[in-house]
């Protein structure tokens, strides 16, 4: 069995997520991916914005930055053009991704910057109280929607794609390896990498919205989500309630850092 524990800063444990929290599967998943690609641990940043899914920075042994609500794409945009040899992976949440965070987001995507962001979608606001976020389904109910949300979620995938990005993808916390996989390719991108992982929030969302404790929360994801080939093939009338995973885009587009660096050198300078 392999040990993990060089990635992990045991000085700051235990963490402080709730009992049966998604956060810390997402969060192994990509120290998985991490190990997989061998990636050098000292040219590897990982930035985070605000949020349940951000404490995860403050957890992982890396230079990190946990930065402010919704900034983290930004942050790590400014870490990849000052040195662009550097790994650089952004963990964010729902409410900071495409809420206060939605126009770094988009941005970030249509300047292909090189960087691996990793959504984790609890479909709401966990640490400030249960909050309806972009991501809260229609109809679930929230702090800020008692009688179930009418405010119609954003497809995040969707929208990175929409927006540039040139590797888009979607996984869950109960699908660990494939979730792993889909951050590992991401990590293989030269440019604006984006994962959708599917965490359950037991606390905030799933008790609000009478959804079970975190096994029934897991299942529910084992039972909905579905292999994009295998969703790709099934009826309209067969997708309600389902939703797929897998890679949704792969592309290739100039990446923002080589661009930039090409503006540096007609300029005459150094970067
Ligand atoms: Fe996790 Fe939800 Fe608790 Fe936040 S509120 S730590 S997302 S279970």
């Amino acid at each position: 069995m392999r040990s993990y524990d060089k990635y992990f800063r045991e000085n700051r444990l235990p963490h402080m997520w709730c009992p049966g929290c998604g956060n810390g599967i997402a969060m192994k998943a990509i120290v998985q991916a991490i190990e997989t690609k061998n990636l050098d641990q000292d040219k590897t940043v990982i930035v985070s914005g605000i949020g349940c899914s951000s404490r995860a920075s403050g957890y992982m042994n890396f230079d990190t930055l946990h930065t402010a609500h919704g900034r983290a794409i930004p942050f790590a945009t400014g870490i990849k053009l000052a040195n662009p040899e550097l790994n650089v992976i952004v963990i964010t949440g729902d409410g900071d991704c495409t809420a206060i965070g939605g126009n770094h987001f988009i941005h970030g995507a249509r300047r292909n910057v090189d960087l691996t962001v990793v959504l984790f979608n609890n479909n709401i606001y966990g640490m400030t109280g249960g909050q309806a976020s972009p991501l809260t389904p229609l109809g679930k109910k929230a702090t800020t929607a008692p009688y179930g949300s009418v405010d119609r979620p954003f497809d995040p995938c969707h929208l990175a794609e929409a927006a540039g990005a040139t590797y888009v993808a979607r996984s869950t916390a109960y699908h660990v390896k494939h979730l792993s996989d889909m951050i590992l390719q991401g990590m293989g991108n030269k440019g604006f990498s984006f994962i959708e992982a599917i965490t359950q929030c037991p606390i905030a969302y799933g008790r609000k919205n009478k959804m079970g404790d975190a096994p029934e929360m897991l299942k529910w994801m084992s039972e909905t989500a579905v292999m994009k080939a295998a969703y790709d093939k099934l009826p309209e009338e067969k997708r309600e309630g389902k939703f797929p995973i897998g890679v949704f885009y792969n592309s290739e587009f100039t990446e923002y850092t080589t661009a930039y660096q090409k503006v540096i050198d007609l300029a005459g300078g150094a970067r």
